[in-house]
């Protein structure tokens, strides 16, 4: 009985709502310093499929998605996203009783109970093709307009569908909600049980805003060697297809009658500088960011063909 009264003052003490303990407090600082933006705050997980993780603790759904591009960076890949629960990272409201968590393959246990408030998936954007009946409808309706009335656009290749490899890699980001007020001793059965229940019960009968709790997105980016069934590294580098930031400068600087080739790169290049700082410049053979002179070329070609198509259909109109 003595654990009992012993846990229980424990609970009682750091759930006060006016106090917070010495302990939750240097928890607090430890979380803060954590999930700092350093690089430091990844770990190398193995999930529960097997799979390599590399997983980040972060302060907000921005910080989660600077990583993101770091890897995408990093690694030459690109992510799209599948599916995400409405104001991920800003959840106020929990609309249903949510599993009191005490850690699992990316978050190590701590003493403070967690709960996962919503959750943002993304697909390697080799990945599954999620929108074939899109597309499908999209080819159709194509196909009628362009029956109906003799319009002048032309139908370029839908590059989209020959991206889709079916390669399983994914990230995952998890919305999670931690309370250090709940937090127990020492770990057992028994005390998790207990201040689980306390903590669905607190949060039954407050809001979320009366609860003090510390708010982490935790992501999970699948490693490199997840990616299947594509080009990948140095050749995906080359293979890669140019940003849609750099085509739209490219029509921008067309607009403005640059139709040199060299002239266009070196306005490029002055752009990706201007986009980067020094220390996040992609490597010069990164041909999403620096694209070679016949892409160039061919995006150049490609742009005036659309200009002077639109130029047409103004005259026939
Ligand atoms: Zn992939």
């Amino acid at each position: 009985m003595d654990e009992l009264s012993n846990f229980e003052n424990n609970v009682n003490m750091s759930s006060s709502e006016d106090t917070i303990s010495d302990e939750s407090e240097s928890i607090t600082e430890n979380t803060g310093e954590d999930t700092g933006a350093q690089d430091t705050n990844s770990a190398i997980c193995i999930n529960k499929d097997g799979k390599k993780q590399l997983i980040y603790h972060c302060k907000s759904h921005e910080e989660a998605l600077q990583y993101v591009k770091k890897y995408e960076l990093a690694t030459t890949t690109r992510f799209v996203v599948f599916k995400a629960n409405k104001n991920f990272g800003r959840t106020d409201i929990l609309t249903k009783t949510h599993n009191v968590l005490w850690d699992d393959f990316a978050i190590p246990y701590s003493g403070m109970p967690f709960i996962i408030v919503s959750s943002k998936v993304l697909d390697c954007h080799h990945g599954f093709d999620r929108n074939i009946s899109v597309k499908k409808n999209y080819q159709v309706k194509k196909q009628k307009t362009n029956m109906d009335d003799h319009c002048f656009q032309k139908n370029y290749v839908v590059l989209q569908d020959t991206k889709k490899f079916m390669c399983p890699a994914k990230i995952n980001m998890r919305e999670i909600l931690q309370f250090p007020d709940f937090k127990i001793s020492e770990r057992s059965v028994w005390r998790q049980n207990k201040a689980s229940k306390m903590l669905r019960e607190k949060l039954k009968t407050s809001s979320l805003n009366e609860i003090f709790h510390i708010r982490i997105i935790v992501v999970a980016i699948d490693d490199v060697s997840c990616h299947d069934k594509h080009l990948f590294g140095p050749a995906e580098l080359i293979a890669q297809s140019i940003d849609p930031l750099i085509s739209k400068k490219i029509e921008e600087y067309v607009m403005e009658g640059v139709f040199n080739v060299r002239e266009m790169k070196r306005l490029l290049r002055i752009a990706v500088n201007d986009i980067f700082e020094k220390a996040n410049l992609p490597p010069p053979n990164n041909r999403r960011f620096f694209p070679r002179v016949d892409t160039i070329r061919s995006h150049i070609v490609k742009i005036k063909q659309k200009l002077r198509q639109k130029c047409k259909s103004f005259i026939f109109l």
